[in-house]
């Protein structure tokens, strides 16, 4: 590339043009797994929609092939691209609030931290994921699912409009009433068809929750496993609870006499009084045995958002697998808990997040998300510290997420995935809507320009 077009570009912009020579280079291009080591040729900090734009024509003129990066969260790292354009939206961070509409409009760089941050203090709340620095673009675009789904739906069914560029370099907007087929795309279709700067949300009454975990030993997981399974039906949708079978963590807050030990636990949080949230969970708790910790206690509701934050720090090991889930089966449940007795790390985890309740109210081809009947997504997560246990970590995944994989609904959340699943499993994945979302991406993105991502291929692109 003639160094004349990068400094003209560079001269375009508001924000931040970082090349590899650039000091800034190496911390840029970190992603937030650190078992992905990707090397762009350039990372683009965009500071408003004019740069997102220039970027696109930029990359389109120098055929660069380009990710796009939210939140940096994504699991395969396709928030960046080796040798190509990484467009970095995280310097986007407005959030504007309309108390009067129970509305956000949230710039694509906000993490789901940023917006709890700013709703909380009008006593509203977007139903997002658990941890609070994921992003709040590539979460939503995949679908969202959190403790608010059950109650409220996933994020993209609080989705009401989306600012979005095209490939070919336009601005338009996605919503009921203007590009509506690009609307039903974005609401599960990932990062296929533009790049979204802002995102309007519906926003919620929910401001202290009654929430935390509740740890038990793993020798009591098939009762906790099974009673939750009979539980949740039942339960009102106020509460989101999932199940998890992971070890308690030898660090602070945990404490010392249990740290370490092999557990399965229910984390839950009631988006109501918290005397409600305690009668709800009663009768359950009562027929379970003593467990190691019980810290449900009410709180704001930021404050369980980011609960799990320390100990999932950016620069760890990540290797992922998931499935949605039907039914929890008796035999299901004990090749979990032989699964996760063999964890090779304190920090690998499984949670089933169940997306029953208001997410099942919208019909399978309302929005490109379409697993609306499944009762739970099903995440298999092999962490650790060390890079010298990827290997590891990455095998006990498969080899759980395959012990598991028979007693799923076939296909699987794509914000759970990593870039080396088998062939065929979008396609199972988008189910009725894959022929839908192909001819979307046909008219919006013929070439193909948006492919670093769970990539739906345009009709004869080859690319
Ligand atoms: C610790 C942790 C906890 C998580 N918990 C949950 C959870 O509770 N619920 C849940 O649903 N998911 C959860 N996830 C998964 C998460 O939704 C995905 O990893 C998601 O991809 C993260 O989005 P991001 O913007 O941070 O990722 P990035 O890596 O920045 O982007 C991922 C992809 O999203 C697309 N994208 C990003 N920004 C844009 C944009 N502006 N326009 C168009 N496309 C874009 C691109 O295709 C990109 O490749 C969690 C992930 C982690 C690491």
């Amino acid at each position: 590339m003639h160094e004349d077009a990068m400094i003209q570009f560079k001269q375009s912009l508001r924000g931040r043009l970082i090349d590899r020579a650039d000091a800034a280079y190496a911390e840029a291009r970190k992603l937030y797994n650190a078992m992905i080591d990707k090397r762009p040729l350039m990372i683009v900090q965009c500071a408003d929609v004019a740069d997102v734009v220039g970027a696109v024509g930029f990359a389109r003129e120098h055929d660069l092939r380009v990710a796009i990066r939210g939140g940096g969260h994504n699991g395969p790292g396709l928030g960046s691209v080796d040798d190509g354009l990484t467009i970095d939206m995280s310097m986007m961070k407005g959030v504007r609030v309309d108390p009067a509409n129970s509305t956000v409009r949230v710039e694509a760089g906000c993490t789901s931290g940023d917006v709890d941050h700013a709703t909380h203090a009008y006593g509203l709340a977007v139903p997002f994921g658990i941890v609070s620095t994921t992003g709040v673009a590539g979460l939503t675009l995949g679908g969202g699912i959190g403790y608010l789904s059950r109650k409220y739906g996933l994020t993209i069914d609080n989705l009401l409009e989306a600012d979005v560029v095209l490939a070919d370099g336009r601005i338009v907007t996605a919503s009921p009433s203007q590009n509506a087929d690009l609307y039903w795309g974005l609401r599960g279709g990932g990062g296929n068809f533009g790049i979204v700067t802002s995102f309007l949300f519906r926003a919620h009454p929910v401001k202290m929750v009654f929430a935390g975990p509740v740890f038990w030993d793993i020798q009591h997981a098939r009762t906790i496993m099974r009673k939750y399974r009979e539980f949740l039906p039942r339960a009102p949708e106020e509460l989101g609870i999932f199940v998890g079978l992971k070890t308690v963590l030898p660090v602070e807050p945990f404490p010392a006499e249990h740290r370490g030990k092999q557990a399965c636990a229910l984390v839950a949080c009631y988006a109501g009084p918290a005397a409600e949230g305690a009668a709800v969970m009663q009768p359950l708790l009562k027929e379970l045995p003593e467990p190691l910790f019980n810290w449900m206690s009410e709180m704001p509701y930021p404050a369980l958002q980011s609960m799990f934050d320390p100990f999932l720090p950016k620069g760890m090991q990540w290797y992922w697998r998931g499935d949605f889930v039907n039914e929890l089966s008796d035999e299901a449940i004990d090749a979990h808990i032989a699964q996760a007795r063999q964890t090779p790390s304190v920090l690998s985890l499984m949670h089933l997040y169940p997306i029953d309740g208001a997410v099942h109210r919208l019909g399978r081809s309302d929005t490109a998300w379409n697993t609306r009947g499944a009762t739970w997504a099903m995440v298999i997560a092999g962490i650790d510290t060390d890079p010298h246990n990827a290997g590891n970590i990455s095998r006990w995944t498969r080899q759980y997420w395959k012990a598991l994989h028979p007693h799923s609904h076939g296909g699987g959340y794509v914000n759970f995935m990593m870039d080396d699943e088998e062939d065929g499993r979008l396609k199972a994945t988008y189910g009725d809507n894959y022929d839908r979302l192909v001819a979307l991406k046909g008219k919006y993105d013929p070439a193909n320009f948006f492919r670093i991502n769970q990539n739906i291929r345009p009709m004869n692109s080859g690319g």
